[in-house]
């Protein structure tokens, strides 16, 4: 079971919204900060330990201070997702840049930056070496295929495009070793949204075992291996989130059976976590504004799917909690929908609420678990405008860290100019 809190009470929510109208996104730093700390401190049975928070799924560069100051670093995949986490003073190795079909100038802006370049291709060695040049510190993206069963959203490791294969890995290696590397590390991803804690403990023993066997085929001793992203969150109610010293026990077990007896350690143990770090404690706030009998009833909200795709894009499951009715008797079904002109705009279907009120003083709408992989996939189709996003301090206190989309904002790459010559046929 997971509770389903909101950090707002009503009244708080009727004042705020007078300054910063709905919709928008509020992150709860004090309790990002609660998790960012139970998970150091989990993971400090082993001699070193470093999360790189993924910036794609909440690329501001205010969360990506507080995660800094946390000890966190970034995972970068791209030449703006590498501007963003300097930005908010993320320097060097605690910078891992793991991209794929990566182009020249970005693999050069990683490099400039000091970040840890993780290969996702075998024939990357030689891209690497003709155009950013070989660094000291490298490192491999492992895709173990058939030897790892996949999970439901990032489907069987033998049909996913990143990384290297297990050959691949163990000859890599010796060749960038050759071509002037001193220091290097394995990556892998292959899970997304993995409530099974079990399947992370097998993830890192595979990890461990390669390690092993590449210190005993090729003398190269590793200096980290990193677990990747994909930790899941309890979307629903019932489900429950991971817990971190069980993971981190598991994964100890299998460091002491496996890297203890090759040599090994001290080996650093890295994760790149978003979903799991910020997932929980970021939420979008809305208004209920129409109500609609047909076949079904529909609550329609002042948002739509632009601000949140992932219940359109995958059928994902984002709680609704009404504030001020957080005990009311849940006797509606609803569809709630947004405003897109697409019927799978829909942030829930047949879920039952309370008697929802409609309108200008409408009720709020709070959709749950929005923190990572919310508004970041955002987009403007149908001319829609992205909502902002609010930062509650520790204090209480609410800050704008990035204001709403406006009409100009969705223009400016036009070019206004040409178009005016253009209507007048020149
Ligand atoms: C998306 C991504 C992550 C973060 O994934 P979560 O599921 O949010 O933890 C980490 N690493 C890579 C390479 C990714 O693409």
């Amino acid at each position: 079971m997971s509770e389903k809190r909101f950090p707002l009470t009503k009244p708080q929510l009727d004042e705020l919204s007078l300054r910063y109208p709905t919709p928008f996104y509020i992150y709860d730093e004090g309790a990002i900060r609660e998790n960012a700390r139970a998970l150091k401190k989990a993971f400090s049975v082993f001699p070193s330990y470093k999360e790189h928070y993924a910036v794609k799924a909440l690329p501001n560069p205010f969360i990506l201070k507080i995660l800094a100051d946390e000890g966190f670093g970034a995972d970068c995949a791209s030449l703006p997702e590498l501007r963003l986490a300097d930005m908010a003073g993320i320097k060097g190795e605690n910078i891992m840049f793991t991209s794929n079909e990566t182009p020249a100038r970005e693999y050069a802006a990683a490099r400039d930056l000091g970040a840890v370049i993780n290969l996702d291709d075998f024939t990357h060695i030689e891209y690497l070496e003709r155009t950013a040049g070989i660094p000291e510190l490298i490192s491999c993206r492992y895709n173990p295929g058939p030897l790892k069963t996949g999970n439901a959203i990032i489907g069987k490791p033998e049909e996913a495009k990143y990384g290297l294969t297990r050959e691949q890995v163990l000859a890599a290696f010796p060749l960038l070793r050759d071509k002037g590397a001193k220091r290097f590390a394995l990556h892998t991803m292959v899970a997304s949204n993995e409530l099974n804690v079990d399947y992370h403990i097998e993830t890192g023993r595979m990890l461990f075992d390669l390690a092993a066997e590449i210190k005993a085929k090729t003398g190269i001793r590793l200096e980290f291996v990193n677990l990747g992203g994909g930790a899941g969150i309890p979307y629903r109610p019932e489900q429950a989130a991971i817990d971190y010293d069980y993971l981190t026990g598991g994964l100890r077990k299998a460091y002491d059976e496996i890297i203890v007896p090759a040599g090994l350690d001290p080996l650093g143990i890295h994760t790149e976590w978003a979903r799991a770090i910020t997932g929980p404690y970021g939420w979008l706030v809305t208004r209920a504004i129409h109500r609609k009998n047909i076949y079904r009833t529909y609550i329609g909200l002042d948002s739509c799917m632009a601000d949140l795709m992932r219940p359109a894009l995958y059928g994902a499951y984002h709680h609704i909690t009404i504030p001020g009715k957080e005990t009311a008797l849940l006797t509606e079904t609803y569809d709630v929908v947004g405003s897109l002109c697409e019927n799978n705009d829909k942030f829930a279907v047949q879920r039952q609420l309370p008697l929802i009120e409609i309108g200008e003083q409408g009720d709020f709408v709070v959709i749950h678990d929005a923190g990572a992989h919310g508004r970041a996939m955002g987009f403007n189709y149908n001319g829609k405008l992205r909502c902002g996003e609010l930062l509650l301090r520790p204090d209480g206190s609410v800050l704008q860290i990035r204001r709403r989309e406006t009409v100009e904002d969705l223009f400016a790459t036009l070019d206004r100019v040409a178009l005016e010559d253009f209507k007048n046929g020149e």
